[in-house]
């Protein structure tokens, strides 16, 4: 089956047909480990899993390569304003070493929670300074580059095509931005490596023949992705916010320095998480959530999950709790319809084949999600399919969504505790709160625990 994916190069949907057609490389901007993610960052890791998930639902394998961003990020991504590893030291007194671990770990963790697939390679910055100077020694012997006020800029005027992905209105853009560098030679060339001319003595530097410095922040994308993709590949993502400067510069110096055009031949981003309308959420004005927030709450992370896959990648997501609650109650119905596969057989003769079909053309016309959940949802509905069947697509579907419905494992409750849960809520509806406590008790003596959740007392084993 065909699958298709919108091209931000292009503004259109296109079949997706893979250079190597045994393996599929694929490159997504990582975080900027200067504070904890935040959900917005959490729901582009979502749709690029998804993304990832789907193609390898295709049959095809996948080469995924993360970065981690651990130097050279200024606030504003066009080289203005403070270093964000170094406002995240001083805001926790430690180094921009300590800084950079700390978060990676903390991402990484949320990640798993949210049962995203790891990536095949997580590289970072910092560890891949020689390529970057490499790059930038072949953009020089290629004309590339000129040297101002201590740094190394790429010169945008060189390249006929700068600004492609973005169809920019560039100067409107530029207007907009309230620093300016009086360095550069055109408005949108950009730093490949700063010197002491930035910052006084920063504490990430490396020599090099332009000075002791760090690199310009797109640099390390173009240089990692090179190494680990090589000089073409098939997709590269994040969310919009990267287009007009981070994606548009790393086009253009890699394909000023590899001389392979397009670079990269699908381009794919995924909207914003926002907290009201164009409110996106971000790291660097404090106003944001993370994941740990939403489990401190009550939630499981894979509420959020389904909450990301209940609207399009391409269409802003506005948070709220009453949404969660949603999502969680969602969530909640189709855990209890496996657990109810599981527990009642079912008979039915129908197989499942028109379903499947109908979930893979949803997911492969460009990751339609909540279209995917539809035909689950079908399915599920569908009264001469057995139990058994469903059971097993809806696994199936599960390789996509990520919703880790195959660990949902009947309790086999004995009688006797079943008995005891229903007297409980008899009590608890009367209002009868003392004998509701005394069968939490004897439950308690039997080895179970009750926990009362929005939809309803859940029973565990203690
Ligand atoms: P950062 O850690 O800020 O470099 O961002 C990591 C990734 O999250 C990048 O792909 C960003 O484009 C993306 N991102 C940042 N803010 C949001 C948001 N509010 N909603 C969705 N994605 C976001
Ligand atoms: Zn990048």
């Amino acid at each position: 089956m065909v699958l298709q994916l919108f091209n931000t190069l292009t503004r259109k949907k296109e079949t997706f047909s893979p250079m190597n057609k045994n393996e599929v490389g694929m490159y997504g901007c990582g975080p900027t480990v200067y504070h904890y993610a935040h959900l917005g960052n959490m729901r582009t890791y979502t749709f690029v899993d998804l993304l990832k998930r789907t193609i390898l639902f295709n049959g095809y394998k996948v080469k995924h390569v993360i970065n981690i961003t651990d130097v050279g990020h200024l606030v504003s991504d066009a080289d203005e304003g403070e270093d964000k590893m170094l406002k995240g030291a001083k805001r926790e007194k430690k180094t921009v070493w300590q800084i950079a671990e700390f978060y990676t770990q903390a991402v990484k963790k949320d990640m798993e929670q949210l049962n995203i697939i790891s990536p095949t390679i997580w590289c970072k910055a910092t560890d891949h300074i020689k390529e970057q100077l490499e790059m930038i020694g072949v953009l020089e012997k290629k004309g590339y580059t000129y040297t101002a006020g201590g740094n190394v800029y790429f010169d945008t005027s060189k390249l006929k095509e700068y600004g492609k992905l973005a169809r920019l209105n560039l100067k409107a853009e530029q207007k907009a931005r309230v620093e300016k560098d009086k360095n550069k030679k055109n408005q949108n060339d950009f730093v490949l490596w700063f010197t002491k001319s930035k910052f006084d003595d920063p504490e990430m530097k490396w020599d090099s023949k332009y000075g002791q410095g760090f690199p310009g922040w797109h640099l390390e994308c173009s240089a990692m992705a090179t190494k680990y993709l090589g000089e073409q590949f098939d997709i590269h993502c994040g969310a919009i916010d990267l287009i007009p400067t981070h994606h548009t510069n790393e086009i253009a110096q890699s394909e000023a320095a590899l001389g392979v055009h397009p670079w990269v031949h699908y381009w794919m981003h995924g909207e914003f998480l926002v907290l009201s309308e164009g409110n996106k959420m971000s790291k660097s004005s404090g106003d944001f959530l993370t994941l740990q927030v939403v489990i401190d709450k009550g939630y499981d992370p894979m509420v959020y999950r389904y909450f990301c896959l209940g609207t399009h990648y391409r269409k802003p997501l506005m948070f709220s709790w009453e949404a969660m609650d949603s999502a969680q109650n969602a969530l909640k119905k189709l855990q209890n319809k496996v657990l109810e596969l599981l527990e009642k057989p079912k008979e039915g003769k129908k197989n499942t084949e028109t379903y499947i079909e109908d979930f893979q053309g949803a997911i492969n016309d460009d990751l339609n999600m909540p279209q995917a959940l539809a035909v689950i949802w079908e399915m599920l509905k569908d009264e001469e399919v057995n139990n058994k069947e469903k059971y097993k697509t809806l696994l199936e579907f599960d390789r996509v969504l990520g919703l880790q419905l195959k660990e949902i494992k009947p309790l086999n409750i004995p009688e006797e505790v079943q008995v005891l849960m229903e007297k409980r809520e008899h009590a608890r509806l009367k209002k009868n709160w003392k004998e509701a406590d005394n069968i939490r008790n004897k439950l308690k003596d039997l080895g179970y625990i009750i926990e009362d959740t929005p939809s309803g007392p859940v029973v565990k084993k203690d």
